[in-house]
């Protein structure tokens, strides 16, 4: 829903605020998740997820979320599915090439990202999507990618 993306890029900085007490408690949850079996959390997260953002961002579920580095406005919205932005074609009025009606993305991110207290994220180079990762839950992706880091550092 577009207004309510809007909304989101908005109140960037408590959007953003309230991710970073989320992301420790989905962090601490390893333990249980591990138990229950990723596999098996997998259908039900990626539900909530996809519910939860998709009503907040218009979320893709592309698999690696990049909001906390784009003002809270997703990159997949893009018609051109920009992950760098923006483009060259950004109209005068700041709406895009493609989808006069429609902000660019890119503008609304930087809005967003000035808001929030990283405002600098907006600088990191984005990978592309990993097409295999389409669909599935990028908040089971950042507690394994947590701990698989975690076990990398205590093999060393
Ligand atoms: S970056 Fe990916 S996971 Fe994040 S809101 Fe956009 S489509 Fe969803």
């Amino acid at each position: 829903m577009y207004k309510v993306r809007q909304w989101s890029v908005t109140h960037s900085r408590k959007l953003e605020a309230l991710y970073r007490n989320f992301e420790p408690v989905l962090i601490r949850l390893h333990p249980l998740f591990k138990t229950l079996g990723y596999g098996r959390l997998e259908k039900p997260v990626r539900v909530a997820e996809k519910a939860i953002k998709g009503l907040m961002f218009d979320c893709r579920m592309c698999g690696k979320c990049a909001l906390g580095a784009t003002g809270m406005s997703c990159p997949m919205n893009c018609p051109k599915s920009i992950r760098n932005g923006p483009c060259g074609g950004v109209r005068l009025n700041g709406h895009c090439e493609v989808k006069p009606d429609m902000r660019c993305v890119w503008v609304d991110a930087w809005r967003g990202s000035q808001q929030m207290r990283d405002s600098q994220a907006i600088h990191q180079v984005q990978i592309p999507v990993n097409n295999l990762l389409r669909g599935s839950s990028s908040w089971l992706r950042v507690v394994r990618d947590d701990h698989t880091a975690r076990d990398s550092e205590t093999a060393q």
